[in-house]
């Protein structure tokens, strides 16, 4: 079938939850898709932060493939022994004491607020307000929802949950004022992906675990989309040498296999007892290989390195490119999450490179979004930027 019938059928038969581009995606290979008329594109969105290692890893695809034909689900019944080696994985490479699984980021951020709830009830006397930041993404559920900083999200969705504040990112003395007597913990992005590639200045996550110290608050960061060695470190809590009492993690984890894991510290580890929460999928035999496949990848320096080297090259390359066309008003990101603000909404540009063979993504209106595979080479972020420079609008003033 053609990418014009299977949009008539999506059309007819899908919830229409998304604006999608009138193509289907049917093969990929390394930093390449095809389309269902064998159009090959280079993709610079991996999924939306999803398929780190690249479409079709080898190693990955044979875990699965050994798995699937082994074992896919027994359910949480049983011991499941690849959920026990993938949680020792994360703990042998983090912070971690222990790692709950789930299906997805918004399933492994409702885990965090769960705990720490519970926390504030058995240790915290009884707080349980939740602060988050403006202009944050945690997820598409209630909790999540809840705590995204977004307006948009959230409207049509009323009431939501009670008892979440939004901060202002990037201000750590916003924060430590807006804590309360009922605080009990903090949660924020290292990096807000989705709400436009926003890093925030150096030292920030540390002076927010200063405020949890002083304040006995829990510091969840969700590390969903910035996991996953996308910024040249594993985790990118690394980067300022601070450790989170929570973690939640999604997206790259297993490759492209649906997975979420909430990752707890020596406070959180034992808050969660049988019968407090639970997933019928999560863990499951099948996205613990892949997890396990994916991560034994991810964890190696010579990659991580190699996400350093190409996020660099490719921030260098787009302020050059900013020098010759002041429409890119800013380059902004880490390792291989790059934002690139131009002065106008970026659909237009996001549509003609898709137009062209490149797929990129549009973050809150006039971001380009730049998530290419971690194992993107060099050449290929010429080939990107060449096709596409000649897309940009030309302004010829910062006015
Ligand atoms: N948290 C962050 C930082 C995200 O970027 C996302 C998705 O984009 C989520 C949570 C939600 O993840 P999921 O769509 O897997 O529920």
């Amino acid at each position: 079938m053609s990418n014009a019938e299977w949009v008539d059928k999506t059309g007819a038969f899908v919830a229409n939850t998304y604006g999608r581009f009138p193509l289907a995606m049917v093969r990929g290979e390394g930093c390449y898709l095809w389309d269902a008329d064998d159009r090959r594109y280079l993709d610079f969105v991996s999924g939306l932060a999803v398929c780190n290692l690249g479409h079709a890893h080898p190693g990955v695809t044979e875990a699965i493939r050994e798995q699937a034909g082994k074992l896919l689900h027994v359910s949480n019944l049983f011991h499941i022994p690849g959920q026990a080696e993938l949680a020792e994985l994360i703990v042998k490479h983090s912070f971690g004491k222990r790692v709950f699984f789930g299906n997805s980021g918004a399933e492994a951020n409702e885990g965090a607020l769960k705990v720490a709830r519970k926390y504030g009830a058995e240790h915290g006397g009884g707080r349980y307000e939740i602060l988050t930041t403006e202009n944050s993404f945690h997820g598409r559920t209630y909790g999540a929802l809840s705590a995204t900083g977004q307006e948009k999200y959230r409207q049509g969705f009323f009431p939501i949950l009670p008892g979440i504040r939004y901060v202002p990112y990037g201000d750590a003395a916003a924060m430590e004022a807006a804590v309360t007597d009922k605080t009990i913990a903090i949660l924020l992005e290292p990096i807000q992906g989705e709400g436009g590639v926003n890093v925030p200045p150096d030292g920030y996550l540390k002076a927010v675990r200063g405020i949890c110290d002083r304040h006995d608050l829990l510091l969840i960061l969700d590390e969903v989309q910035v996991g996953n060695g996308r910024t040249g470190k594993l985790w990118a809590y690394e980067h300022e040498g601070i450790e989170p009492d929570m973690m939640t993690l999604a997206k790259g984890l297993a490759g492209g296999v649906p997975v979420g894991a909430l990752v707890l510290n020596e406070r959180t580890a034992d808050v969660l007892v049988p019968g407090t929460h639970a997933s019928t999928f999560g863990g499951n035999p099948l996205s613990m290989a892949a997890g396990l496949a994916a991560l034994r990848e991810l964890v190696k320096p010579e990659l991580l390195r190699h996400v350093t080297e190409m996020g660099d090259y490719l921030r260098m390359r787009l302020r050059e490119m900013a020098g010759r066309n002041p429409v890119i008003r800013e380059v902004r990101g880490k390792g291989l999450i790059i934002g690139a603000e131009l002065a106008v909404p970026c659909g237009d540009v996001v549509r003609a490179a898709l137009d062209k063979g490149l797929i990129l993504n549009c973050a809150r209106e006039r971001v380009l979004r730049f998530l290419p595979p971690l194992i993107v080479t060099r050449e290929q972020i010429d080939d990107a930027l060449a096709l596409l420079e000649p897309l940009l609008p030309r302004e010829v003033s910062r006015g």
